[in-house]
């Protein structure tokens, strides 16, 4: 049997990150990847923002591959608001090489890493934890941290709370496109991406490379590959995406819906596995990260204190939580007015955004990170906003 202060499932961007800080204070850590392959298959768009690199001691011209300074929101009817356009919002990273420079990182700092080997069983045993991996290997550990991703076995096996939803989504890298390079571009509506949204987000400086993808609610009544090859067809997207060539294909789940319990003792789960996602957005690097952050600093306070208590390990729901969770909430109320929107009403409401040149309230107080940020000022802004509000305090 292999013995190890901390087991980590799942060498993502978030496991990789908790294993590395872990590791740092030399402590025995394993990561245990199922795939041959760190950063692939890529289940991303790669859009974040600069505070993701506030974690990660990485050369941004590594893994950077453009900037962003808007967007263009195209509404049902085809109706196009701009946003930002001053300053760098976003970057787009390339995920598989961000992946595999984390990891990279935390090996250097001693974490063993396992690939190809998935996990099929954690089991509780006084007070450690064993696992069995597809490798054949018996692991004992202190610790386990899911960072196993959306549908996180861990998260099941330990019966923590599940997430709210799970959107599907899909998505291609593209080629030979003629884009503007500084902005992205979001389709919204109910033929587009019902209850989200697609995107096009330019991968180089010359607006000739992009991701294109969208995602949509888990009980449409199509699947995303229908909604993907109409958006190649539709009158609004085609300009953009006119003769371009499809060089890889990319897919995967976002969960929503923050975990209402994200440890129980020995465990603890963080990332997608806790669904600390961005519910506006489906971004879930920084928030993950973040949470990431608070979840290293629990682990080795209990390795240190030699305390894995279910008491104990609450610190760290406590922390992420007092950190991001009220805009985790937040995100998800604004997320219920935003899926029962009609066509009718996007239109309504871009158009009235439109008119009220709401692009410097956006630009002041936009955050893609913080999106709660902007509603107060919006609000100031665009009053009849307020009828919305309504069916958010009757939660
Ligand atoms: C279509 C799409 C677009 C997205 N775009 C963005 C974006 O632009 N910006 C952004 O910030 N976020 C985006 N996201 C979300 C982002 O990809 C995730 O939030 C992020 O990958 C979470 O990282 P993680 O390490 O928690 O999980 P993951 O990246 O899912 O990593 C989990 C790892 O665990 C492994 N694993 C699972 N089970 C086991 C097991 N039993 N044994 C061993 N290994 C296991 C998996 O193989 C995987 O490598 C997008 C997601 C999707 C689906």
């Amino acid at each position: 049997m292999l013995e190890y202060d901390v087991a980590i499932v799942g060498a993502g961007p978030i496991g990789g990150y908790v294993a590395g800080k872990i590791a740092e204070k030399k402590f025995k850590v394993a990561l245990f990847e199922k795939h041959k392959q760190i950063g692939t298959p890529v289940n991303c768009a790669g859009l974040v923002t600069k505070r993701v690199f506030d974690f990660i001691d990485i050369p941004k011209k590594n893994v950077v591959q453009n900037e962003i300074k808007g967007a263009h929101i195209h509404s049902p009817s085809g109706n196009i608001l701009t946003i930002g356009g001053d300053k760098v919002h976003a970057l787009v990273i390339d995920r598989s090489k961000f992946d595999r420079e984390i990891i990279k990182k935390s090996e250097e700092k001693g974490t063993e890493i396992f690939l190809e080997s998935n996990v099929l069983s954690a089991q509780k045993s006084r007070n450690h934890i064993e696992l069995k991996t597809s490798q054949d290997h018996d692991i004992k550990c202190k610790l386990l941290v899911g960072a196993d991703g959306p549908y996180s076995k861990i998260r099941d096996r330990f019966a923590l709370s599940e997430p709210t939803e799970f959107l599907r989504g899909i998505g291609a890298e593209i080629t030979n496109t003629n884009i503007n390079p500084d902005f992205v571009e979001i389709f919204v509506g109910k033929n587009i991406a019902p209850g989200f949204f697609a995107w096009i987000i330019p991968t180089n400086k010359h607006g000739t490379e992009a991701r294109a993808g969208l995602c949509i609610n888990q009980d449409s009544s199509y699947s995303p590959k229908h909604y993907f090859s109409k958006f190649f067809k539709s009158n609004y997207s085609l300009p953009y995406l006119k003769d371009v060539k499809i060089t890889k294909h990319i897919g995967g789940i976002v969960p929503l819906g923050a975990l209402k319990k994200t440890y129980t003792s020995n465990v603890l789960v963080v990332g997608d596995a806790a669904a600390q996602v961005k519910p506006t957005s489906g971004g879930g690097i920084y928030t993950g990260l973040l949470c990431a952050s608070h979840c290293s600093t629990i682990a080795i306070e209990a390795l240190q204190k030699n305390d894995f208590t279910s008491q104990f390990l609450k610190k760290y729901h406590k922390l992420w939580y007092a950190n991001i969770g009220r805009e985790l909430y937040l995100g998800m109320k604004f997320r219920k007015i935003y899926k029962n929107l009609t066509d009718k009403q996007m239109d309504k409401y871009i158009e009235k955004f439109q008119n009220l040149k709401i692009t410097e309230i956006i630009s002041k107080y936009g955050d893609i990170d913080y999106p709660s940020k902007l509603v107060k000022p919006l609000l100031k802004k665009t009053p009849s906003l307020l009828k919305l509000l309504p069916s958010i305090l009757k939660e």
